[in-house]
């Protein structure tokens, strides 16, 4: 078992980051749901007290940087939006739910599952205790969150049953109506039994299976229902919050830093870049960062992910891994020069 030495510090609005550019607070999303009532919220927060920007997480929750460490004002403003209606659980509150659920394809609708399983881990004093990166998923059959490395999963297999995936391992088969009374039972197994272990994966007898990424596709998508809604990807998943405002309309964050908007809109294509390259926030808003790493990745159309230091804040799996070193780049661990990247990760798109 893993044993670590220092407590986790995931960040939440209560309880924020201190980056090189100010305070940064994490809003969790349960499903990545957002009403267009709280997305006004959060680009005003942005706005009046932030860098301007809200960052999209690779869990569906958001970020806002540049915060002053007095955080009062923040905490008023997003309280009275209903976003932070747990403030014993709200660094647990880590929920991800196929996005297109309810919308197109699926065997169940899980997103009653979602106000479910978040009242249910929230009615769970002890489960205050969860380490802030213990991620519960709600799959809808297709597979899609199952593989974002969640600590405990519930996957349907047909209408009625799912399976309990534990670091995705199948586990026992559990009734929809069941779901999630059967995570918080894991839950609290989980917390007997970890010892300092962060995730499930840390556990002896649990690999951490992965499985193949199966993001939501950017671009329009057909409903169940007959109509047509989208999927918008903007770069680095950071959005101004006058982009955030113009969206107007309930939307679903995912966890691959996109946005899925129920209804097609043409005003919001010119949001989503069509590159597959993302980076975490590098310099100047990150002390441990070695380069301007996002200037760089501008340059790239590569699945590559461009990280500041070893830590690789967000690298979604799959993704080439080029990590900033010594006025260059470790490419897949081979140093290149950072004037060299581009041709180097154009290459490797080529193969
Ligand atoms: S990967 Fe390193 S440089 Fe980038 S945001 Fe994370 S800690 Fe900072």
């Amino acid at each position: 078992m893993s044993v670590r030495a220092r407590p986790d510090a995931c960040p939440g609005v209560f309880a924020t980051h201190d980056a090189a550019d100010g305070a940064l607070a994490r809003v969790r999303l349960p499903g990545g749901r957002v009403t267009a009532a709280q997305l006004d919220v959060l680009a005003g927060c942005a706005d009046d007290l932030g860098d301007g920007s809200v960052h999209l997480t690779s869990r569906g929750n958001v970020q806002l940087r540049g915060l002053s460490r007095d955080t009062g004002e923040l905490v008023g403003r997003l309280s009275d939006a209903g976003l932070l209606p747990a403030p014993s659980h709200e660094r647990v509150r880590n929920f991800l739910a196929s996005p297109l659920s309810g919308l197109a394809g699926g065997a169940v609708d899980v997103r009653p599952l979602v106000a479910e399983l978040d009242a249910a881990v929230c009615a769970e004093p002890e489960l205050a205790e969860l380490p802030g990166r213990f991620l519960f998923a709600l799959d809808d059959g297709r597979g899609d969150v199952a593989a974002e490395d969640a600590d405990l999963c519930w996957q349907a297999l047909d209408s009625r049953t799912g399976v309990v995936l534990r670091a995705g391992e199948a586990g026992p088969r559990v009734p929809v109506g069941e779901a999630a009374r059967a995570l918080v039972r894991e839950a609290l197994r989980f917390l007997e039994i970890r010892g300092s272990a962060w995730r499930m994966r840390e556990l002896p007898g649990f690999s951490g299976e992965t499985r193949p990424a199966r993001p939501v596709p950017v671009g329009p998508f057909a409903r169940d229902d007959g109509g047509r809604g989208m999927c918008v990807a903007p770069l680095f998943g950071q959005l101004t919050a006058a982009q955030l405002r113009s969206f107007r309309c309930d939307v679903v964050v995912t966890p691959w830093r996109s946005i899925v908007v129920p209804e097609f809109r043409a005003d919001l294509l010119a949001l989503s870049n069509d590159t597959e390259v993302t980076a975490c926030i590098g310099r100047p808003g990150c002390a441990k960062s070695r380069a301007d790493v996002r200037a760089d990745a501008r340059r790239v159309t590569a699945r590559a992910h461009f990280s500041g230091c070893e830590r690789r804040c967000g690298k979604p799996r799959g993704a080439v891994d080029v990590v900033a070193a010594d006025g260059g780049y470790l490419v897949d661990g081979t140093w290149v020069p950072a004037e060299a990247v581009v041709d180097v990760l154009g290459q490797k798109g080529n193969r």
